[in-house]
């Protein structure tokens, strides 16, 4: 049976057309699939009686079961792990962000409404094929990717909560391993008619699978792009971010590049940084003369330590003089805010934990 949320506008308007319902009928689900958010058909209240039966015997609608959720003590940070139909499971997080730096701890869900920022991360596979050693995801292996529906529906899932105005993919797993499929659930995401996310306010992030940035550069949706660089030299990088063996620095810095003269928009370069690993100052000069020119931004990353990797976090004062080398060679960079590191929020560390 499908699940509706798989469905694209014409797959949809093609199967209510082979059951001879009008063309109007389509256009009032996808209303309560994606803006009322509704779990089941019944709820579907201006369709036919024998419509929604007919629906419930031959369809779905992808519910995923928050099966453990954790929530930050100052209230910004939720996180859920979300079982899937067939028993596997996947992360997604909510986060709340303020204008003010010191804003009132969140007390209930109202007050989560006044957050200027709210983001949900999504994963796009149950585990990960890329095995990145600092990664609590890549350390626990690869079992399958995901269906279109399954991403947006963890999106669905804290939309019921809050509404959103920001969605990152860089939950578990590599986006574009199946380009079709994350393409598919973004466009569900940003349909008008559907979600109605504005594409800008969506970030997908890829461990640098050449041919997904390439033909990200040929969309028209203008998503934004966040590679994850880690190593500013091919020796290093084939260690942290194994994919680079296939697509070593020279192939990925010729995507990016030309992705930014296509599409004239600013990529973002994610920088973990690990302890006497990739923080030291001539690392840093190594990684602004790769990006020299470049219309991008860094993206610097407190790692999160994981239980089974010897990789720790640099200590403040070097995250400081890296940034600095950084930004002395006029490369934009900023220090992402960490989030929910004591509710295990870092990648993959939720699922890590046992349950
Ligand atoms: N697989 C994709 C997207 C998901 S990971 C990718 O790798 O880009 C999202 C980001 O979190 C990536 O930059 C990833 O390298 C980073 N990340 C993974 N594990 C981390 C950890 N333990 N600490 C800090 N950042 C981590
Ligand atoms: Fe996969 Fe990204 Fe984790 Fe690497 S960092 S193992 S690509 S999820």
């Amino acid at each position: 049976m499908p699940d509706l949320l798989n469905l694209n506008k014409k797959e949809l308007r093609d199967l209510l057309a082979s059951w001879n319902e009008p063309a109007y009928r389509a256009t009032q689900i996808e209303r309560w699939l994606y803006l009322e958010r509704v779990t089941d058909f019944d709820a579907m209240t201006n369709l036919t009686r024998d419509l929604r039966a007919r629906l419930s015997d031959s369809a779905t609608i992808g519910v995923p079961r928050a099966i453990a959720e954790t929530k930050s003590k100052d209230g910004l940070t939720r996180k859920a792990l979300l079982q899937l139909d067939d028993g596997n499971t996947v992360e997604a997080v909510l986060m709340l962000y303020a204008d003010a730096p010191d804003s009132p701890q969140l007390e209930d869900a109202s007050t989560a409404l006044s957050m200027t920022r709210r983001t949900v991360c999504i994963s796009t596979q149950v585990g990960c094929p890329i095995g990145c050693p600092f990664c609590a995801t890549g350390q626990a292996g690869y079992i399958r990717n995901l269906a279109p529906g399954e991403i947006v529906s963890q999106v669905l899932h804290f939309a019921r909560e809050t509404p959103l105005t920001n969605i990152v993919i860089m939950g578990m797993g590599e986006p574009f391993m199946k380009f079709d499929v994350t393409w598919r659930a973004i466009e569900t995401l940003t349909d008008p008619a559907r979600f109605g996310m504005g594409a800008r306010r969506i970030t997908v992030s890829t461990s640098g699978e050449v041919p997904g940035i390439e033909r990200m550069a040929r969309e028209k949706l203008q998503v934004n792009l966040a590679v994850s660089l880690h190593a500013p030299d091919d020796k290093l990088r084939d260690k942290l971010v194994p994919l680079n063996r296939k697509y070593p620095l020279g192939k990925l810095m010729r995507a990016a590049r030309e992705y930014i003269a296509k599409t004239n928009r600013r990529v973002t370069f994610e920088y973990a940084l690990m302890d006497t690993v990739n923080d030291n100052p001539n690392q840093a000069r190594a990684l602004a003369k790769l990006l020299d020119g470049m219309l991008c931004h860094v993206n610097l990353i407190p790692l999160n330590p994981t239980a089974s990797s010897p990789y720790k976090r640099t200590p403040p004062a070097r995250v400081r003089q890296f940034a600095k080398v950084l930004t002395d060679a006029n490369i934009a960079t900023t220090l992402r805010v960490e989030k929910g590191i004591e509710i295990a929020a870092g990648c993959g560390q939720l699922r890590q934990a046992k349950h």
